[in-house]
């Protein structure tokens, strides 16, 4: 896998520190106020769990997939899938916590169906964060990285499946990506 990689843009050390700090942001955040980390699937597991034995303060961790169908814009539905339940959602403070933000869909379009779902608050925290791609206004609470608009693999961000096991974020060699899909897999 390493040999499919450009260049690294965050060595394990950097995630590290750069994790240390937005849990001590996390942690000042909700001293004295239960809350649930929601991690979204599957990018965040790696990030989510990271974060969470950083945060010396009780918490409660849920999962949640959002997947969209249809045409896949803003517009197409998000089908939910929610671990452990649905109903402990409501009434909860939760922090959902994202892989990449991107163009912005995938969370505003959560936040809004934890609202919906009887959520006390909803804030949002993200390991890397994309802010020339925005597509929908959205600011995220917390996040570690900004990173340029280029398309980067590790620490649970995948290709077609794969590089999610790779312990930092990498810029995927071109060929890698815009080599047939059949050849990819
Ligand atoms: P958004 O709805 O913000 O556009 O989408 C965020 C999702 O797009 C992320 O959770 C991730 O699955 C995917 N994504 C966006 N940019 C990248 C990237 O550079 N690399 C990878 N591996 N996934 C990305
Ligand atoms: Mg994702």
């Amino acid at each position: 896998m390493d040999h499919d990689v450009e260049r690294i843009l965050f060595n394990e050390a950097e995630i590290r520190s750069g994790t240390d700090r937005v849990a001590a942001e996390v942690t000042a955040a909700y001293a004295g106020r239960p809350f649930t980390v929601v991690s979204v699937l599957k990018g965040s597991c790696i990030f989510a769990s990271d974060l969470i034995r950083r945060i010396p303060i009780p918490l409660e961790l849920a999962f949640v997939s959002a997947s969209s169908y249809g045409d896949g814009t803003q517009s197409g539905r998000l089908a939910l899938n929610f671990f452990p339940a649905e109903s402990e959602i409501a009434g909860r403070n939760l922090l959902l916590v994202d892989d990449i933000l991107d163009t912005g869909k995938t969370l505003s379009r959560l936040v809004g169906e934890m609202h919906k779902r009887g959520a006390a608050e909803v804030r949002s925290c993200v390991f890397l964060d994309k802010p020339a791609r925005r597509a929908v206004p959205f600011r995220a609470d917390f996040r570690v990285f900004e990173v340029d608009d280029l398309f980067v693999v590790g620490y649970g961000l995948d290709f077609a499946g794969h590089y999610r096991n790779l312990p930092y974020v990498g810029a995927l060699k071109r060929e890698c990506y815009e080599r047939p899909r059949s050849a990819a897999r």
